[in-house]
């Protein structure tokens, strides 16, 4: 069956203003590109139960049990700790009771704010538990040190949706749900990604249809904040549009954008978007090798086995490292095929690009024409 949110009740604070409703008088804080996101999410109920801001006592709970103060387990505080002189100064001023006016990235009002509780942000506690490192030179980490000293913490309402280029793809969770129930679905396996399809994303995503306790696939691209090498989120969301209605039966696949902060915290991360899933309506969340790891911080299967120790009523599919091997001569895993590693085609994004760069072909082993076509076409990486 679809799954009720998590924690029993999906939440939903969009509230648009009404006419002649004024927040020039509030004192204001400007989102980063995270911060933003994370309001709206929180606004549409990606993070059901979560209500708004996370406050010191769910931060405690958080970070030293991997639970809610309710005891739910949740792995990822959503910490507002604005940084700039700016917004220092106004989280000076600020006192808990107070009303404030989010403005977005791009200087839009986004969200207003109830402010319940300032604090010190204890950035290390955050860092070694959520990432296992205090190492700034992974990315979360060091984010976590730009941030400000002082977490405000306090429930939300969203004035209205971000627009991006992809806002089509954005699909709140009342939205998804109700597209699967009209596909029929029952049950919904959630695919993340970070990069246009290539054949081995295509393999799992093949071989999670084929089972018979999965009625569709909802891949879901996360397309938050980039950095320099990233693919454009409108190349991604091109190439899985393309790729998506070529390759699979209108019945059995849906393709939605997910715009938070890419979490690389390996195992913890994993959890955190198995839940956000959740929330999109999806029974089953497919983990890979090394999921939401970055560098070589994490165990590239420890993201498998932190679901025998949290529940949160999501069924893993859990894959192993998975390639073309020139012998098999197709798709196949190291839990399957017995060649030496010599026989694999190296369909990583790094020789992707490297291809590309090089005004090569891409092999048809790695990926599908149409979407060569889309990444050969030049300017499709940040710079
Ligand atoms: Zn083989």
């Amino acid at each position: 069956m679809i799954p009720e949110p998590y924690g029993g009740r999906l939440v939903s604070l969009l509230r648009p203003a009404g006419a002649g409703e004024d927040f020039s008088s509030m004192q204001r804080i400007v989102l980063n590109e995270e911060e933003s996101y994370d309001a709206e999410k929180l606004g549409i109920g990606a993070y059901s139960p979560l209500e708004g801001f996370t406050s010191s006592g769910e931060f405690e709970s958080i970070t030293s049990r991997t639970m809610l103060e309710n005891g739910l387990p949740w792995s990822m505080p959503v910490v507002l700790a604005p940084s700039g002189s700016e917004n220092e100064s106004a989280v000076g001023s600020i006192r808990a009771g107070d009303e404030i006016l989010l403005v977005d990235f791009t200087g839009k009002p986004l969200a207003t704010m109830s402010v319940s509780e300032k604090y010190a942000l204890r950035k290390d506690v955050f860092a070694r538990s959520v990432y296992g490192t205090t190492d700034s030179t992974h990315p979360n980490v060091e984010e976590i040190g730009q941030m400000g000293p002082t977490a405000l913490s306090g429930g939300i309402r969203l004035l209205r949706r971000l627009e991006s280029p992809f806002s089509r793809y954005e699909l709140t969770p009342a939205e998804s749900r109700e597209q699967f129930s009209r596909k029929g679905w029952k049950s919904v396996a959630a695919y993340q990604a970070r990069n246009p399809p290539h054949l081995a994303h295509e393999y799992i995503q093949r071989i999670t249809l084929e089972r018979d306790d999965v009625d569709g696939i909802f891949i879901q691209p996360v397309v938050g904040k980039l950095k320099r090498g990233d693919y454009r989120p409108e190349v991604i969301m091109e190439a899985y549009d393309v790729f998506v209605s070529k390759y699979y039966r209108e019945e059995c696949a849906l393709l939605g954008s997910l715009s938070i902060s890419m979490r690389y915290a390996g195992p913890k991360a994993v959890l955190f978007y198995a839940i956000v899933r959740r929330n999109y309506g999806c029974s089953h969340y497919i983990v890979g090798r090394d999921q939401a790891g970055v560098g070589s911080y994490y165990d590239p299967y420890a993201g498998h086995r932190i679901f025998d120790q949290f529940d949160v009523g999501v069924r893993p599919i859990l894959y192993k490292e998975t390639f073309y091997c020139s012998i098999c001569r197709g798709m196949t895993s190291v839990k399957v095929c017995p060649h030496p590693e010599s026989a694999r085609v190296n369909t990583s994004q790094t020789r992707i690009r490297r291809i590309l760069s090089e005004g090569g072909e891409i092999p048809h082993e790695i990926i599908r024409p149409e979407v060569a076509a889309i990444l050969s076409r030049g300017d499709v990486t940040i710079s």
